[in-house]
């Protein structure tokens, strides 16, 4: 485990039992070892045709874990209570989750459910997922808030208001000067009153990717002269008593405490200045930003990781704003924060299989080829040769590996000039690997291909080189003895994984096939990807999203509980997204089959098995069926 620095970026939910696999402990910690759920079983059970209901689920999948998801919740609600408690704070921290992070109807609820004792609300950027958040908040806490962020238009506007004639504790939030002109129009015409929250526009800047929506240049937000001219315009509209938030967003994965002090501090100092100005204020949104650890350095040095904990977080806010606050001689707002990667990352886990390797280079060089090699070089090719073999004599092997560089260039060469034939430009290959051998130089790192499409399931690796911790989730007991990079299925060069934690270029694997393995298989997961991943995953080659299981931790006997499984989408779905007709497609097929497989096989029991097989494959994952335990490919 300390080869993938689990206890570093997994604590304290993720570990490795006796047997080597990779356990969860749902709520951070464990009295008993049948609270920890081991993953591997987790897979052997759901991928059993015998189990779920008989679905026996197809990899890859994605194993959610509801638990975790409380863990995280309580966790940061307690981070604020502590802070707020021993600061003598005076007012209370009612946070919001942004639904953009994992917009999944269970993710959503769980956290309406889980949060619902400390009146935990959502945050909503879109028409789509403001009509999702006034769904599921019909079923929380009334109090808790439902923060409209985003552009918006009347439509959008409209429909926030009719949430709060539904009793939905609503803020529109303004992130355009434009959008305070509808939002008059709109709740006069509707008689609805509507709660206003600002985003402003700090010049505190976060320097790292995330940050760039923050800064005076930054994508959202009210300028400090947009704010006053909109202060204004409420006022002179009789609804400046309506503004009671302010909001702001320095970026996702703020790297430390000194820059969200800073971004808090100077939010507080506009906090204050709309109190003077006359406005109802009551709450300060921080918005997002509370980072995860990824590779569990706690460094703060870049995107990867974060240099604070909840504890430290909340601190540090509560600080920033009773301090001004308290200067000002102003209440205490109720704190908002719209944290999403800090709510969901750690609560799903990704799992899927390596299928085969590249092989080990096991030369195939037989003296015997010599005359064979000699008699196709050219003059050059086989000056180069005698050098090597004169270098080799010498046992100077950095020179022997140059000169069977040099030879295999040559070959390449006449080979494309075509003359060199391809079983000599082989056996060239096989002198070479076996010079390398011989040498001792290190092993070349390996591909793994795994069962996976990275432009489905880790979106951020490919689009902005985020790094999530990879690991094995079983054979943790034996020594990997190769390195590897991970390929995945699709047809693109940029669909490989070959940056991981530990700014390592390749990941410690173990042999496929190994004893350890089950029926040779080997899973792989990838962790605390449970936010953005599957928002922004899309549908490259076809490939549709994993199945996904629901996983809570129960007194049974295998210390777990399947609470739902879905597969993931067929091949029907998927083509269903790019607006094909599964089921016209299917037909056509069938008649082309009619009309040219009748006269091969003749029998109607032939066409049937024709249409059965068809009807199958718009049923199954576009992903591969691993029916051999491992191969290797050279
Ligand atoms: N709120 C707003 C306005 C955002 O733009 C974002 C994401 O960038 C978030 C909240 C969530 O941020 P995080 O996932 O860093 O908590």
């Amino acid at each position: 485990s300390a080869l993938y620095r689990i206890d570093d970026w997994g604590a304290p939910y993720f570990s490795v039992n006796n047997s080597g696999n990779i356990t969860v402990r749902p709520y951070g910690t464990v009295t008993l070892a049948h609270q920890e759920i081991d993953l591997l079983k987790i897979v052997k059970k759901v991928s059993d045709p015998k189990s779920v209901g008989g679905l026996g689920l197809q990899l890859p999948l994605i194993v959610r874990l509801p638990d975790v998801l409380k863990n995280r919740l309580e966790s940061l609600q307690s981070a604020f209570e502590l802070a707020i408690q021993s600061q003598g704070y005076e007012s209370h921290y009612q946070g919001v989750y942004p639904v953009k992070c994992n917009q999944d109807r269970f993710v959503v609820e769980d956290i309406v459910k889980f949060g619902a004792p400390f009146r935990f609300g959502l945050e909503a950027g879109s028409k789509p997922e403001l009509l999702l958040a006034m769904s599921c908040l019909c079923k929380g806490n009334p109090d808790a808030l439902l923060v409209c962020n985003g552009f918006k238009d009347a439509e959008f506007i409209s429909l926030a208001l009719l949430a709060r004639k539904l009793a939905l504790n609503t803020v529109i939030v303004v992130e355009q000067e434009e959008e305070v002109n509808l939002i008059i129009d709109i709740s006069k015409h509707l008689s609805v009153r509507p709660v206003i929250g600002f985003r402003a526009k700090l010049r505190t800047k976060h320097s790292g990717h995330f940050g760039s929506t923050s800064g005076e240049k930054g994508k959202f937000g009210l300028t400090t002269t947009q704010i006053l001219r909109i202060v204004k315009k409420l006022q002179d509209s009789g609804m400046l008593d309506c503004l009671q938030m302010l909001h702001f967003h320095i970026g996702s994965q703020i790297p430390s405490t000194a820059l969200l002090q800073d971004g808090v501090g100077e939010a507080a100092q506009i906090y204050s200045e709309l109190v003077r100005l006359g406005a109802n204020m009551k709450v300060i949104d921080i918005g997002g930003g509370l980072g995860i650890d990824y590779d569990g350095s706690k460094s703060g040095n870049s995107d990867l990781s974060v240099s604070y904990g909840l504890q430290e977080y909340a601190s540090a806010v509560v600080n920033a704003i009773r301090f001004v606050c308290d200067r000002k001689s102003i209440k205490h707002p109720i704190i908002c924060s719209e944290s999403g990667r800090a709510i969901v990352s750690h609560h799903s886990v990704l799992i899927f299989e390596a299928m085969s390797a590249t092989a080990p280079t096991t030369p195939s060089m037989n003296q015997n080829n010599l005359p064979f090699i000699m008699d196709g070089l050219s003059e050059d090719a086989r000056a180069v040769y005698w050098n090597l073999s004169d270098a080799a004599m010498r046992h100077e092997n950095e020179t022997c590996l140059l000169y069977a560089d040099q030879l295999k260039q040559r070959c390449v060469e006449q080979f494309k000039e075509g003359t060199l034939g391809i079983e000599q430009l082989a056996a060239v290959d096989g002198l070479c690997d076996l010079v390398s051998k011989v040498i001792g130089a290190s092993e070349p790192v390996r591909t793994y291909h795994v069962n996976l499409s990275i432009f489905t399931s880790i979106p951020d690796f490919w689009s902005i080189g985020q790094i999530f911790p990879i690991v094995p989730i079983h054979r943790l007991d034996e020594r990997p003895e190769v390195r590897g990079v991970l390929s995945d299925l699709t047809c693109d060069s940029d669909g490989k994984i070959d940056k991981f934690i530990g700014g390592e270029a390749s990941l410690p694997l173990h042999e496929l096939g190994g004893n350890g393995g089950v029926n040779g298989r080997y899973y792989l997961g990838m962790f605390l990807g449970g936010a953005y991943q599957e928002a922004l995953g899309g549908h490259h080659n076809l490939f549709g999203g994993p199945s996904v299981v629901r996983v809570s931790q129960s007194d049974g006997p295998h210390s777990f509980a399947v609470t739902r499984a879905v597969p993931g989408p067929s091949c029907g779905d998927v083509l269903r997204v790019m607006q094909h007709e599964p089921e016209l497609m299917f037909e056509t097929l069938k008649h082309r089959a009619e009309e040219f497989c009748v006269q091969d096989h003749g029998s109607d029991g032939a066409n049937d098995a024709l249409a059965t097989s068809l009807a199958r494959s718009f049923h199954n994952m576009p992903y591969l069926v691993v029916t051999s335990s491992c191969s290797l490919t050279a």
